[in-house]
This record gives structure tokens, C-alpha cells and sequence, in this order.
């Protein structure tokens, strides 16, 4: 979905990426990579990846998970954020995808702090509740197939600490959430999902209107 900021008129999104972005080199090749790629839009944002980093040195995060990997940035984004000890646990099916986002974390000397696990994400995200990780992590980012968000919420809340943050990616998908003729069952369910959250009192939150939207949702002790 969309990898820029919607709704900005270019001219001052240009504006916003030229006083705002400072992107490391190996990002901006990751980014210039896939933007060749056909699947192109599901790759982050880079002002969106930059809050993401900030959000992360903010809490001293030192646990994270990354539901969604495609390429690697937003693995790659908050891996360099995170201090030596940090550690990214990623998720996705895609041998293909990921082999681009391996080379990258090599390239960028951080491939030690993200373990990848090449499995749907429901599935390593219960191993790791089974394997008694609730609680145990600061900060998730959601941004895989949209119509097992609730499953991908649900399990990360489970394994953050209080006080920990789910960062949820695509919740505007493209502004269709907001339009009334769209009715396909994508859309139903992302709607419905931010109507939930909307009544979730076991967590703050907060919608970024970034990129395609970013809801916030800060577990509650
Ligand atoms: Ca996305």
C-alpha cells in the first residue's frame, strides 16, 4: 500500500522529506532496490520508517517484532535503532522477498540482531507465547496480510511488556476505510479492526496520519 504520505500535495511532501528524512545510504539502496519490484507499494514509507526509529529509542526498546517483512526496511530501519543487545523478531512466508532483506542486513552489520522466521506469523507469533515470551517485548510493528490483523493484535499484545507499543501499518488502506462505496471484505475487516481498537481500553491510542495510516496502540498495565 501507499509508501508515501497520503493526502500531502507533493510539493510539500517533497518539502517534508527534504528538511525531515535523514535516510542511512543503506536504506535509501534498500528503498531505490525494491522500488523495481512488482510488489513495490508494500514497501514502508521513509518518513514512516524515521518515526518508527524515534519511537523505538524513545522506550529503549532492546525487543522487538516485525510481522511483515517484504524486503527488510522496517526490520532493518528499527534494527539500526536498536542498541547492540537489541533484537528483531521477523515474520513472514516469503523465501523470495526476505533473501533481498538478508543481503541488506548483512550489508548494513546488523543481520545478528533480527532472527527470521520464514513461517506464517500466526504460527511463530503462538511458539513464542508457548515458548513463555509473553510480556517480553517493547515494540511490534503489524504490516502483513490485512485480514489477520486481529490474530497478529492480539497475540502481539500478549507478548509485550506493559507499557510496550504496537505500531499498526495500512489502517487507511489507500482512504478506502473511509469511502462507503467500497464494501469488499478487505476493507470490511479493516474497519472493523479499527472500530475495535477504537473500544480497546486495555491499550492508548493514537492514529498517525503517516504514510497509508499508523495506529499506535500502547498496552495499558
Ligand atoms: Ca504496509
Amino acid at each position: 500500500m501507499a509508501n508515501q504520505t497520503l493526502g500531502l500535495e507533493k510539493h510539500l511532501h517533497d518539502y517534508l522529506l527534504s528538511i525531515s528524512v535523514r535516510e542511512p545510504e543503506i536504506l535509501t539502496q534498500l528503498r531505490q532496490e525494491t522500488s523495481q519490484h512488482p510488489q513495490s507499494r508494500m514497501q514502508i514509507a521513509p518518513e514512516q520508517g524515521q518515526f518508527m526509529a524515534m519511537l523505538v529509542q524513545l522506550m529503549g526498546a532492546k525487543k522487538t517484532l516485525d510481522v511483515g517483512v517484504f524486503t527488510g526496511y522496517s526490520s532493518l530501519v528499527v534494527a539500526l535503532a536498536l542498541p547492540a543487545d537489541g533484537k528483531v523478531v521477523a515474520c513472514d512466508v516469503s523465501e523470495e522477498y526476505t533473501a533481498i532483506a538478508r543481503r541488506y542486513w548483512q550489508l548494513a552489520g546488523v543481520a545478528n540482531k533480527i532472527d527470521l522466521h520464514i513461517a506464517p506469523a500466526l504460527s511463530t507469533l503462538d511458539n513464542l507465547l508457548e515458548s513463555g515470551q509473553a510480556g517480553t517485548f517493547d515494540f511490534a510493528f503489524i504490516d502483513a496480510d490485512k485480514t489477520s490483523y486481529d490474530g497478529y493484535y492480539e497475540r502481539s499484545l500478549e507478548l509485550l511488556r506493559p507499557g510496550g507499543l504496537i505500531a499498526i501499518d495500512n489502517v487507511f488502506l489507500s482512504g478506502q476505510v473511509a469511502d462507503t462505496q467500497v464494501q469488499d471484505n478487505r476493507v470490511k475487516t479493516m474497519r472493523n479492526f479499527n472500530q475495535k481498537l477504537h473500544q480497546d481500553h486495555r491499550v492508548t491510542l493514537s492514529l498517525m496520519p503517516i504514510a497509508d495510516g499508523l495506529t499506535l496502540a500502547l498496552k495499558r498495565s
